[in-house]
């Protein structure tokens, strides 16, 4: 006979906010077990009456069964002293507000919901719908705890019907802070020039024609506007590329189905989880025929995601294409925009209708984007769905911020042993970024419960967020501040993802980054641990004709490493990139190298990317940020085995030797794609042979990737199998994004550190 025990369960991971104590709650009663669930800090814990057998019956049901946007980290399970229970009961902690620290992101419309919105008579066709397991999170919470007062639905009351389903704790709504129905929440409406639609039915159908008709459409999404057409609509797409003021960016699309999306783009069984999966983010999978033009011009991936939002599905459920592209409503870097209002006025004159509700969007947030390589998935932008999740660590982070870095920047808050990054933020030069920056740390201060005693900001005494860093420390005297380099900072971050301690062998490649010694780097091999680094090798200091121009016109490093290699014999090279720039720009270039003007040194490696777009013929202007270095990774021929030869000294990786068989490949008519191949294969081939060679020295056999280079899908692979093959431990960041987003939490654990010896 099986005894009947007190067992405790204590459930640790992202928990909160996703609906789990109900879900507990309807399990215990299907069970027939007696006890309680309550909410910790770090998870929940839970009592119950059950024989062996059962409470591990138990345990694997809510291991397999649990809410899809919970995160079970672990389930402990002991042995209490016996109690009774008169019945199964969800016990309210009482410091709730200040213990519970921890925001659910949104979460897509779930099946059940999307079941409800054709069946259940209060909700039928109703385009806000959800319940405990889905819906709005982040994006309408103002402050903690999570209750709809905190919410931006405190507006709107609870009809009779809604407020039964919230207060019953074995409905799927019970306690769904967002609630509401066709007769309690709020409404869509349209707006056209030909006036306003209130009614669904009359709106989808509107829609239906415009989107037909080749129109463009402003719709409101989750965490901001976002701007649709007709993906294969030649006119739509290009009035959407005149309107968004940028030239070659690429497009994301949203497909009606994973099978309508396999038509175009391949989808692997790990890409299709990530697509499907309750994030719904933006995944860039593999083209397999072309797709209108100007959605993705010259590149082999298509930014795709599904329908996520209850509209969405309402939105193909009329349309007849498969596929609309949907992009932030946004005009060029500007944050993407939240207020109806506002979206009225900008987009008026543009678009042919601006689909809203009246609900306000608290907090902006754009769709995240996701790359899957071999096994592992890349975040290379991390917003809805992913942000404000924190990401635990081994660290005591308590009251540390970084501020990050600047192109794509966000910040990192330490609260505990976890490091609570901003969502994705933009570009800081831009007047309105700063803003949305300034505006969200305040509000991830208040939400959080957060003021920090120490704040780490990049190196560059220029940065936004550097300034903002030294204005923190000015206004508050209780407030240290200290710089960490930038490429330290991302193999700190890398390490801080994998839970790394010690020292490790870091490959920081990336555009740029100030280095200690004043220059700009960015192709670096550092050893580090989180309080120092030693820079080992690095990519030889080229100049960059006219600094900051130069990222922006890869024609200008192209010439730079010609000049490097050749001398005034470059005018003789029959290479595209000689024959397509002016002598007199060339004569330019090579004065402002020879006179030392505005010509900063770099080892970037985003740099020697561009380099070899340019003298490919490629690309000599860039419409957006990293545009050359993915149109190579584009072209590739991946049959191409061969490799180029370099030079190592003493500390320096010189690559003269590359681009003079680079301009003899082209003068020997080999194609751009194995001419990429055998560059590719050539930096993988780098990282293969001085890791080798520094284990051999020193004995390290972790090696960390960082920096938005290896965002290059092929890159990335190549050099994670090659050393995979030779017994080394190799990490690619999974949680924090390799990018600069990931500086922030490099940052923070760089500080955490620094901070004990001070
Ligand atoms: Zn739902
Ligand atoms: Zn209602």
């Amino acid at each position: 006979m099986q005894v009947i025990e007190t067992y405790k369960l204590m459930i640790y991971g992202l928990v909160q906010g996703v609906g789990f104590r109900p879900y507990i709650f309807r399990l215990a009663h299907t069970h027939r077990l007696k006890g309680w669930v309550e909410n910790r800090t770090d998870g929940v814990i839970l009592m119950i009456n059950a024989t062996h057998e059962g409470v591990l019956k138990f345990r694997d049901e809510i291991i397999h069964t649990a809410p899809v946007a919970s995160a079970i980290e672990s389930i402990e399970i002991v042995k209490a002293g016996r109690q009774e229970f008169s019945s199964f009961e969800i016990r309210n902690s009482e410091d709730i507000s200040d213990a519970v620290t921890e925001i659910s992101p949104d979460i897509a419309v779930c099946p059940e919901c999307l079941y409800d919105m054709k069946e259940q008579p209060h909700r039928k066709g109703y385009p806000l719908i959800n319940c405990t397991h889905c819906g709005p999170r982040f994006s309408i919470i103002s402050d903690l705890p999570y209750d709809r007062p905190n919410t931006t639905m405190a507006l709107f009351e609870m009809c009779p019907v809604c407020r039964a389903e919230y207060t019953d704790v074995s409905d799927r709504r019970f306690h769904a802070q967002p609630i509401s129905c066709n007769h309690c929440g709020p409404v869509y409406r349209l707006e056209t020039t030909g006036g306003q639609l209130e009614n669904m039915d009359d709106i989808l159908s509107k829609v239906k024609d415009i989107v037909a008709g080749g129109g463009l459409l402003a719709i409101k999404g989750t965490g901001g506007f976002h701007l649709i057409c007709n993906a294969f609509s030649e006119e739509g797409v290009k009035r959407l590329r005149n309107m968004k003021r940028r030239n070659g960016k690429p497009f994301a699309l949203m497909f009606r189905s994973a099978d309508e999306a396999r038509k175009f783009v391949k989808i692997t069984r790990k890409e299709e989880e990530v697509l499907t999966s309750w994030r719904r983010p933006i995944v860039l999978l593999r083209k397999k025929r072309n797709i209108t033009k100007g959605i993705a011009d010259g590149l082999s991936t298509l930014g795709v995601m599904l329908p996520y939002m209850p509209f969405h599905h309402q939105l193909f459920e009329h349309l007849d294409t498969p596929a609309v592209v949907m992009t932030s409503g946004n005009f060029t870097d500007e944050p993407i925009l939240i207020s109806n209002e506002k979206a009225t006025r900008m987009f008026a004159g543009y678009v042919d209708g601006v689909i809203s509700y009246n609900r306000e969007i608290f907090n902006r947030i754009d769709d995240s984007v996701v790359a899957v390589t071999g096994k592992a998935t890349m975040v290379l932008r991390r917003a809805r769905a992913y942000a404000p999740s924190p990401i635990r660590t081994g660290i005591e982070l308590e009251d540390i911020l970084g501020t990050g870095a600047e192109l794509t920047s966000t910040f990192c808050m330490g609260k505990g042993q976890q490091a609570i990054m901003s969502q994705y933020i933009g570009d800081l030069k831009n007047l309105e970024t700063l803003d949305f920056y300034r505006e969200i740390y305040d509000r991830f201060c208040r939400m959080f419960r957060f003021s920090p005693n120490l704040v780490v900001s990049d190196l560059h005494p220029d940065y936004m967020s550097t300034r903002f860093a030294r204005q923190l420390a000015e206004e508050h005297p209780n407030i240290q501040h200290i710089s960490v380099q930038h490429h330290h900072a991302h193999i700190a971050s890398g390490m801080l993802d994998a839970g790394l301690e010690g020292e490790v062998l870091g490959f920081s490649f990336d555009g740029t980054g100030l280095g200690s010694d004043g220059h700009s780097w960015g192709g670096e091999v550092l050893q580090a641990g989180y309080l120092n680094f030693e820079r080992l090798f690095h990519f030889e200091y080229i100049p960059l004709p006219g600094g900051d121009k130069a990222s922006l016109e890869p024609w200008r490093m192209g010439l730079s490493y010609l000049y490097r290699c050749f001398g005034d014999e470059l005018y003789e090279l029959q290479i595209p990139l000689v024959k397509a720039i002016d002598r007199k720009d060339i004569g330019h270039i090579t004065m402002m190298i020879d006179q030392k003007l505005n010509t900063p040194l770099s080892s970037s490696a985003g740099r020697l990317f561009d380099a070899l777009a340019a003298i490919t013929g490629l690309n000599y202007y860039s419409s957006y940020q990293a545009e050359a270095p993915m149109l190579l990774e584009s072209v590739l021929d991946p049959s191409e085995k061969g490799v180029y030869e370099y030079e190592i000294d003493d500390k320096q990786v010189s690559f003269s030797l590359m681009i003079k068989s680079v301009v003899e490949d082209i003068h020997d008519g080999l194609s751009i794609g194995r001419i990429s191949a055998k560059f590719h294969n050539t930096v993988v081939n780098l990282i293969f042979q001085l890791s080798k060679r520094i284990r051999i020295e020193s004995g390290m056999n972790r090696i960390v990737l960082g920096g938005g280079t290896f965002q290059n899908r092929y890159l990335t692979r190549k050099v994670m199998d090659k050393l995979k093959k030779e017994r080394f431990d190799i990490y690619l960041p999974q949680r924090i994004p390799m990018n600069d987003q990931g500086i922030a939490a490099g940052q923070i654990a760089i500080g955490a550190h620094r901070r004990k010896l001070m």
